[in-house]
């Protein structure tokens, strides 16, 4: 599935009907460079999962649970990860083998530890499209 987005708000929408939609165990991988609405999409889906704290990218934690919603769910941001192995230490296998929902930012990075089945959302800009244009597409793995 692709679907084109004009504006933050639009991507922040998509993410919460995701959000609404997510299962138990659900591991959702998301790709894309800098600045392409990554977390702007994980906001709007912790929305949709009901969760009332306000998220941002756990910039020093790599991951940052919410418990406040319909499912837990673990936000990742692997982007500064150094080595594999500090997945191991923050318990990666409990939150993508658990019964809540994994949003893990630049899953790209870890891809030898990712699950089996894993749902995969890549954002693009086509800078020819607009500046505000991205292109999400999501596919099952
Ligand atoms: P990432 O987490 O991928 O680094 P962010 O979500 O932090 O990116 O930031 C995305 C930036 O792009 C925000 O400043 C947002 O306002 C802007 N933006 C412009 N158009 C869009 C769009 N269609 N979807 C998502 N973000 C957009
Ligand atoms: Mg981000």
């Amino acid at each position: 599935m692709v679907i084109d987005t004009w504006g933050p708000e639009e991507t922040r929408a998509f993410g919460k009907k995701m959000g609404q939609e997510a299962r138990p165990g659900q591991v959702i991988c998301l790709n894309g460079d800098l600045g392409v609405g990554k977390t702007i999409f994980s906001q709007g889906f912790a929305e949709g999962l009901g969760i009332d704290e306000p998220v941002n990218s756990p910039t020093f934690t790599i991951v940052q649970q919410y418990d406040t919603g319909r499912l837990p769910l673990y936000h990742f941001d692997v982007y500064r990860i150094g080595d594999i192995s500090e997945m191991d230490e923050i318990g990666y296998e409990d939150c993508f083998y658990g019964d809540g929902v994994s949003l893990i930012e630049w899953a790209d990075l870890i891809r030898e530890i990712l699950p089996d089945h894993y749902t995969q959302i890549t954002i693009l800009k086509d800078l020819e499209k607009g500046f505000d244009y991205r292109k999400i597409s999501v596919n099952e793995q």
